[in-house]
């Protein structure tokens, strides 16, 4: 077997905050490797320190603490920084920064150095669909078109790592789509790494080769799309990426716990309920049933067409309750009901991530 690969960029132990001392911390300890080739996603909700974290690799704000290396080399500590510049990083911002009053060809060439080959940006430009516009200036250009172009454009130096912000979130559904299937290929093509920030988790598992999830500064985890969404390690990860609902528990002795949505047991006798964290159990929106009942304590506060099936909304007492139904099962906006877990199901306890079962049905 051959070695490793070196890894092309290196986030270590990182720790960044705007302001001195006091201020809140904004990214804390976080580590990250992404390997040559890889598509690594940066996935969190806003304000969880995604665009801060771009920033430090690419040399425009010095981490309080950690390091980041690219292919090995240091280009960033708490004393020192390697500038932007001279870091051979590609950017995609999410609008698409373009060059106005340069042409399609001059908005391509211009990342690439006095003498350095012009075919690559030929290439390019005949990789990402633009062969034969380059005389068209961005304004005559579509959404979809400029944002290929700007791909295009950040690829040209050929760097060796790319990142990009939101690069689809701009677009119409339709373009957003066929963008992110061709990414990856376009990548692949080019032997660059790239890192993609999004807030959308259906977007990374898609097309990323792994997904780092932030929460709040903190890594929470970093895996491959089917182990994210087959093994979430914390109970953020598994509501964010799965868009599940995670309800409070209470103990109630070592192998019980109780919900808002009644009382549920371990599935092992040989698992046992921590007493000293805070509990939660995670229930996906396919492993809750949903029947109209005048006495129900729900009530139907929303409800989406999703082509195959309807997903609803639910408010029980203070907690919005998110549950997937056929087709068949049509309830009103207001209309009272009741929620129960399916008992076929086997929701998890979190963070410990024991198994459970829903032990009696009661009228929620
Ligand atoms: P979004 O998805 O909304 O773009 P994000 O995950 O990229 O969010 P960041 O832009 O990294 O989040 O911001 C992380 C936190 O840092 C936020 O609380 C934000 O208000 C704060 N922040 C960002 N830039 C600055 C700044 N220049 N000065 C002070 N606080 C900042």
């Amino acid at each position: 077997m051959g070695q490793p690969s070196q890894p092309r960029l290196q986030v270590e132990g990182l720790w960044h905050r705007f302001g001195g001392n006091g201020a809140p911390w904004v990214l804390q300890g976080i580590n990250l490797d992404l390997r040559e080739q890889e598509l690594v996603g940066l996935l969190g909700p806003s304000g969880c320190g995604k665009t801060s974290l771009l920033r430090l690799i690419v040399g425009f704000d010095r981490p309080c603490r950690g390091r980041v290396l690219l292919d090995g080399q240091e280009v960033s500590n708490p004393a020192w920084l390697r500038p932007p510049e001279r870091r051979n990083i590609g950017m995609v911002f999410q609008d698409d920064a373009l060059f106005p009053h340069l042409s399609v060809w001059e908005n391509a060439c211009f990342g690439i150095r006095l003498g350095q080959d012009r075919d690559r940006a030929s290439w390019l430009l005949d990789l990402v669909g633009l062969g034969g516009f380059e005389k068209r200036y961005p304004h005559e250009l579509s959404g979809g078109q400029r944002q290929r172009l700007a791909l295009a454009r950040a690829l040209a130096p050929a760097p060796s790592l790319v990142l990009l912000d939101e690069p689809f979130s701009n677009l119409d559904v339709e373009v957003r789509l066929r963008l992110r299937s061709e990414l990856p290929g376009v990548l692949a093509c080019c032997g660059a790494t790239g890192l993609m920030v999004t807030h959308d988790p259906e977007e990374a598992l898609a097309i990323c080769d792994r997904v780092a999830v932030l929460n709040e500064g903190h890594l929470e985890q970093c895996a491959q799309p089917r182990q994210l969404v087959e093994t979430p390690t914390t109970g953020f990860v598994a509501s964010f990426v799965l868009q599940a609902n995670l309800l409070p528990a209470q103990r109630l002795d070592r192998q019980t716990v109780s919900t808002p949505l009644g009382r549920l047991g371990c599935l092992s006798d040989r698992t046992s309920i921590a007493t000293d964290t805070p509990l939660q159990v995670l229930l996906r929106p396919e492993q809750l049933q949903l029947k109209a009942h005048a006495q129900g304590h729900g009530r139907v506060s929303c409800r989406e067409f999703l082509g195959q099936a309807w997903l609803y909304r639910i408010q029980l007492g203070g907690l919005t309750i998110k549950l997937r139904q056929p087709l068949s099962n049509v309830l009103t906006i207001n209309q009272p009901c009741v929620v129960t877990i399916d008992p076929a199901t086997v929701p998890l306890l979190y963070p410990q991530r024991i198994p459970l079962v829903p032990l009696i049905h009661q009228l929620r």
